[in-house]
Parts: C-alpha cells; structure tokens; sequence
C-alpha cells in the first residue's frame, strides 16, 4: 500500500477525490485546514467503504505547518505516492480596482506559496535523486487560470496562472526523478466554494445563461475527482507536464 496526501480534503472537490483515491487501494491522508468535523467524516466514509484514511490538520499557506504535515506522513510505514494539491482559496468577487495587498497575500499564500511548499516537499519524499520510488503530483488548477476571472476574481485567476507555470517547470525539473506533475483545470463545480465568493447560487447562474458553458450544465465535484484519479494512476504513466480541462468545453 501507498499513501496520497489530499490537501483541503474535508469538502467539495477534495473530499471527492479523497474517497476516490481511497477505493482505489491507496491510504488517504486528508489534510484540513478549520473544518475537524467534516474531515472526520470523510475518514469515516472511507473507513465504511473498507477503505483506510486518517485526518491531518495543516494551514498550507504556513510553511512550518506543511513541515509538520509530511513529517507527519513521515510516521507512516509507507511511501507518499501522490500528492493532490487542492486546497485553494478566493474572496468576494470584485475587479481589480478594489484588491487590497492584504487580500492578494491571502489568496498568493494559499494557492501558490502552499501548493510549491507541498510540491517541495513530496519531491524530498519521492525524488529518486532522494532515494525514493517516484510518484505523482496533481495541481488542482482553474479553468481561470484561461479566462481571467474578469469582474470576478483576476486575482484568484492569477494565482491559478502562477501554479499552472510550476505544472510545467516542476514536470520538466522531476520528470528524470520518477515525478510525474500534471494539472486539472476545473471550470463551474458545484461546491461550497462559490459562496466563500459571495454567489452561493453563482454555477447556476451561469448554467443558465445560453453560450457560457457549451455542455450547458455545471459539473459535479466527482467529475473533477475522476480527472485527478486518472492521472494519478499507473494508466497515466507517460503523461506528465499536462493539463486537463475539466470544464464542460469551456
Ligand atoms: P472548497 O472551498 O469546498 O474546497 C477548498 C478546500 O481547501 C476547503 O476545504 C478549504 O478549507 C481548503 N483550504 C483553503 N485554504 C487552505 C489552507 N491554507 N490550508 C489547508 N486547506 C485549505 O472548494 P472546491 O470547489 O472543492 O475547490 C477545490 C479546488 O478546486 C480549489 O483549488 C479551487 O480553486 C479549485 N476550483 C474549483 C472550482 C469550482 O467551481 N468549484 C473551479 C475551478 C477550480
């Protein structure tokens, strides 16, 4: 058996693919920032489906913490195999004219300073150069990262732009290491994520409006998970440096 860290796994996408990862053999670490409870249940659901999961608190944005995190997995008697760094964060939706420094150092030091923390130290762990057996990292991007975010949100589509550069230099960098470092690009998912923006209703708005998302409907955190699953898996062994949009042709 080996292990796969899900970051922010006690909801929405994370939590899919945690469960996911579960059932295909691996043992989960699901990582959580605030929410105890509903990582807790993530475990429990893991654990009922004769799965094997355990619940670690971490804030990624703080590097002592990330430390701590795989020091933790450190404890385990097997490899980390996978990495999904899906913990991401973004504010209420504004344009650019209203971003405070304060917001931007938010929303950098989760989705960029923590996800190249977490890819630091996966690559200590598996690096062949670091006498480990390889692995894969799985950056959980945006479709904003394409689009922008205009009027939304340019900052949380910048920061998605930064991981979408470290997709690709930290693939060319490991790929001789045994590391494959791929991207899913999620577009409208259905998650708690839209109201933390201020529009708990904003994938059904956008469902509705005629042209915006050609296959005309948001998509479900499982469709994103099943994308992350794949190319973390043996059947994506030559695949590395890619992104895959998983955004209803958006
Ligand atoms: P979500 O808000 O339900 O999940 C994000 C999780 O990350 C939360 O559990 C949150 O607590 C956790 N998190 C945030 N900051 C953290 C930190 N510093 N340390 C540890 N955990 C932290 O939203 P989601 O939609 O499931 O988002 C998952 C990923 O998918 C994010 O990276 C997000 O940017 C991306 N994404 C989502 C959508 C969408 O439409 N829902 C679209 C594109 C990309």
């Amino acid at each position: 058996m080996t292990l796969a860290l899900v970051t922010g796994a006690s909801r929405g996408i994370g939590r899919a693919t945690a469960i996911k990862l579960a059932q295909q053999g691996y043992r989960v670490a699901v990582n959580y920032r605030q929410r105890a409870e509903e990582a807790q249940q993530v475990v429990a659901q893991i654990r009922e489906q004769g799965g094997e999961a355990f619940a670690v608190q971490a804030d990624i944005a703080d590097e002592a913490q990330v430390v701590a995190l795989f020091q933790r997995l450190d404890q385990e008697s097997m490899p980390l195999a996978v990495l999904v760094n899906n913990a991401g964060i973004l504010f209420t939706q504004c344009r650019v004219e209203e971003i405070s420094a304060e917001r931007l150092q938010r929303v950098f030091a989760t989705n960029v300073t923590g996800t190249f923390l977490c890819c630091r130290e996966a690559v200590k762990r598996m690096g062949k150069h670091h006498g480990g057996a390889g692995g894969a990292i799985i950056n959980v991007s945006s479709a904003a990262s394409r689009l922008g975010a205009a009027g939304e949100y340019v900052d949380y589509a910048a920061s998605k732009g930064a991981m979408d550069s470290l997709t690709k230099g930290l693939s060319l960098e490991v790929a001789a290491q045994g590391i494959r470092v791929n991207s899913v690009r999620p577009g409208f998912i259905y998650t708690d994520m839209h109201a933390d923006g201020g529009e708990p209703g904003r994938v059904d708005r956008v469902a509705a409006t005629a042209g915006v998302i050609p296959m005309g409907r948001g998509g479900e955190a499982e469709e994103v998970a099943e994308a992350i699953v794949w190319l973390a898996s043996e059947a994506a062994s030559y695949i590395t440096g890619t992104f895959i949009d998983a955004a209803g042709g958006r």
